[in-house]
């Protein structure tokens, strides 16, 4: 197939402008993912690069050749630039600026100026190097699970790789003289490729955007913002899975009911901002003492909930008492006041693994209460006991002032 070379540089002008305005008209639309900008003003600067090289033999080289290139690995630099604040680094105006920099310089030295190897392979390592740092600042930016940072990834380093490869291939299909035809195949394959991968990498970054925007509204209808942990409704819907997905082979799992003593009273003391870093440092300390399977979720106020995956009662117990321990201990001071604040908590160990989890919060709610009504700052287990005694308390006290319950 013959490809006319003009033609494909005269479609990528306009590819590229089209796709840096759509890039930035994202951006417009969600103006919080500054990346998108960097990455939209890269592919307009990149399409004027083009039409400098589209007028080579009509102005001086300095303009088609020097001044083209140095635009060119400048916008490479601002979708590098771009890959870095994404993931909330800094810019660094060396890296934006050194490309320009090292190939005015580099072109400029006698040898490298007579030699068109030499500038292909000066040109080629710097793109290189622009593409291979864009897709290791994405890959440093993984533990965000965004899928399409993969395809991003691969697209760079495919993209850097051919770029390296250019320059053994030039020596093998010389670039000038002899053999024009070469020199034609092998500038309409680099530049058909050129076309291919800023499509394709408009694209993924403009889903990577998307998809960081969707993740974040995900992630805030599901974590409570004050302590960073599951709220109420994320907390049920991943305790329904964990049974849901048990399936055939169900494991004995635990439910924990944690309800912070006298909280008011704290509050009162010492508070609400006081109040709210106990929340935040029981949230942190109670986590720290749980396995990657086990799940901890806020149900509202001073009230929080644990399921234990693939524990028995004694080890559910000692698990229970330890974060009691735990956050007696760290709370004792917090920002120099000697709030002491404690738990109780009421805990349900369930052997057939799934039932459901509303059921075991009842359970272990009526535990809790047990805890309260035993003095406070205690851990105690769901038992037929519990309900019995529950009942007979509530006989009790049907005369006596309301008892706060759990
Ligand atoms: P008990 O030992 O019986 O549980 O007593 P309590 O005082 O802890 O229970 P009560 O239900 O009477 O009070 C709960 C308090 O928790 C009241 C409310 O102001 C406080 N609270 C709820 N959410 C927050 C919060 O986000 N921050 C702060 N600082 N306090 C909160
Ligand atoms: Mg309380
Ligand atoms: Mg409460």
């Amino acid at each position: 197939m013959d490809l006319d070379l003009n033609t494909l540089l005269l479609v990528t002008v306009y590819v590229e402008a089209m796709l840096g305005l759509l890039l930035l008209f994202a951006w417009v639309q969600n103006t919080q993912i500054i990346a998108v900008a960097w990455w939209g003003f890269a592919h307009l600067l990149r399409s004027g690069s083009i039409v400098l090289f589209g007028m080579y033999g009509t102005v001086s080289e300095i303009i088609s050749i020097d001044l083209a290139n140095a635009i060119l690995f400048t916008a490479f630099a601002m979708t590098y630039t771009g890959a870095r604040v994404f993931d909330g680094r800094s810019i660094n105006p060396f890296a934006l600026a050194g490309g320009a920099a090292v190939w005015l310089l580099a072109s400029r030295t006698p040898y490298i100026f007579d030699s068109m190897d030499a500038r292909i392979l000066v040109s080629s390592g710097i793109i290189t190097c622009y593409t291979w740092c864009t897709a290791y600042e994405f890959w440093r930016g993984r533990s965000e699970p965004l899928v399409s940072r993969w395809p991003a990834i691969f697209m760079l380093f495919a993209h850097g790789a051919l770029f390296l490869l250019r320059t053994p291939l030039t020596s093998i299909l010389p670039w000038t003289n002899k053999d024009q035809l070469y020199a034609s195949v092998w500038l309409t394959v680099l530049s058909f490729e050129a076309l291919l991968f800023t499509i394709s990498i408009a694209f993924i970054l403009l889903a990577m955007a998307k998809e960081r925007t969707e993740l974040r509204h995900k992630t805030a209808a599901l974590i409570d913002p004050l302590t960073g942990i599951a709220n109420r409704r994320a907390f049920l819907e991943s305790a329904a899975e964990l049974y849901l997905r048990q399936g055939n082979s169900p494991r004995p799992t635990a439910v924990l009911l944690i309800d912070l003593d006298h909280f008011k009273s704290i509050n009162d003391r010492f508070g609400h901002a006081i109040g709210d870093k106990i929340l935040q440092t029981f949230a942190e300390a109670t986590s720290a003492k749980l396995g990657p399977r086990d799940l901890i979720g806020r149900l509202g106020g001073e009230e929080f909930a644990i399921v234990l995956y693939d524990v028995n009662r004694e080890r559910a117990l000692a698990v229970a008492e330890r974060i009691r321990s735990t956050f007696a201990e760290v709370s004792a001071v917090i920002d120099n006041c000697p709030v002491h604040s404690t738990v109780s908590v009421g805990v349900v160990v369930e052997q057939a693994g799934s039932v459901d989890i509303t059921l075991l919060l009842a359970q272990a709610d009526q535990a809790l209460y047990y805890a309260k009504s035993r003095g406070r700052n205690r851990v105690e287990l769901a038992s037929l006991d519990i309900v019995l005694d529950r009942a007979k308390l509530r006989t009790s006290v049907a005369t006596a002032p309301a008892q706060t319950a759990a």
